[in-house]
């Protein structure tokens, strides 16, 4: 199984896709449809998002084992710490292995009820992703991934604060970052400057949503953490009562968005997908980011 960073490490810039576990047998659908339409275009991993609440967490695992087993895909788990012991991290990490799961995302997650509230630790638990980091690492030849917040992590004092935080999830041993949505190119090119200047230079991928709806653009605003810029919302306004407007114009915004991003020498794209296809292949397509394989 290929690791990520392998991936990223092949010269041209690729691109990534991000999924959530699909809740009933009608999600299921949309989801594998998408996953099948992606197949094809090679996308460098696959990611699977990893929820609060023990149902959503066997949801996780059920379909990251059928994509090792039933795609041609490199599939990456992602794992958070929220009300499971070091014990039970450990039987998850052991299970990933065991199906042949070679990359992780390493996220703390949020506490569970209020994303926003104050983090409680588990009894027997880990209070930072920088310890499941190091578990990780400890249990096996994992590729691990870190989040990175463009605009700090919405519970950090200063970006300054934030970006040692993220470093030091680089000195624990992961390999790379994927960053939260941001809205503007410099947003993401600031924090890439924060970690150069402190040493860091482990690949760092943007994450990016496209802009089809409204809600999508409601969603980026509060995954970001900050409120649409006058620059975003000075193009996508005037398209307010107009879906084809409105999507045609967020497509285009986001695919210079990535352009400009990958002038300035990422290593590829993430994609958050709300498990769909249609608008992904859209942006990559306009990118040329399809390897040869495909
Ligand atoms: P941490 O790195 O532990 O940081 C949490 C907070 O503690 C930050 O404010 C940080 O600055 C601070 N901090 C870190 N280390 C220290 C320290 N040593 N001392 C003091 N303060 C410290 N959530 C899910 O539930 N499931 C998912 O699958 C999921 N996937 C995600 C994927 C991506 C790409 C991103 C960007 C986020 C994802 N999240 C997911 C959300 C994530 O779990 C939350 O944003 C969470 O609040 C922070 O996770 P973290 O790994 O950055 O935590």
């Amino acid at each position: 199984m290929t690791s990520v960073v392998e991936r990223l490490d092949r010269g041209s810039p690729v691109f990534s896709v991000e999924f959530f576990p699909p809740r009933d047998e009608a999600d299921e659908v949309v989801l594998w449809r998408a996953i099948r339409e992606l197949e094809s275009w090679d996308p460098a991993f696959v990611s699977i998002t990893y929820g609060a609440g023990g149902s959503s967490r066997d949801r996780t695992i059920r379909t990251t084992a059928r994509v090792v087993q039933e795609t041609t895909l490199t599939p990456m788990a992602h794992l958070t710490a929220v009300e499971h012991s070091i014990a039970e991290l450990r039987n998850v990490i052991g299970w990933y292995a065991a199906v042949g799961v070679r990359n992780i995302l390493a996220v703390r997650g949020d506490p569970p009820g209020d994303p926003n509230g104050e983090w409680v630790r588990h009894p027997d638990g880990l209070t930072y992703a920088e310890e499941l980091v190091r578990l990780c690492r400890e249990l096996g030849d994992f590729c691990v991934g870190v989040a990175a917040f463009p605009y700090g992590h919405p519970r950090s004092g200063d970006v300054d604060t934030d970006t040692r935080h993220l470093v030091a999830k680089f000195d624990a041993g992961a390999d790379f970052a994927i960053a939260q949505l941001f809205f503007q190119p410099e947003d993401f090119l600031r924090m890439r400057d924060r970690l150069a200047a402190r040493g860091c230079d482990a690949p760092l991928l943007p994450g990016l949503m496209p802009l089809t709806t409204a809600r999508t653009l409601a969603k980026t605003a509060e995954l970001s953490g900050v409120p649409v810029p006058d620059s975003v919302a000075r193009r996508l306004d005037p398209f307010a009562d107009d879906p084809i407007g409105f999507r045609k114009e967020g497509i285009d915004l986001v695919t210079e968005v990535g352009e400009r991003l990958l002038a300035e020498g990422v290593p590829g794209l993430h994609f958050y997908t709300f498990n769909r296809s249609k608008a992904t292949k859209e942006v990559v397509g306009r990118l040329g980011l399809v390897s040869a394989r495909a």
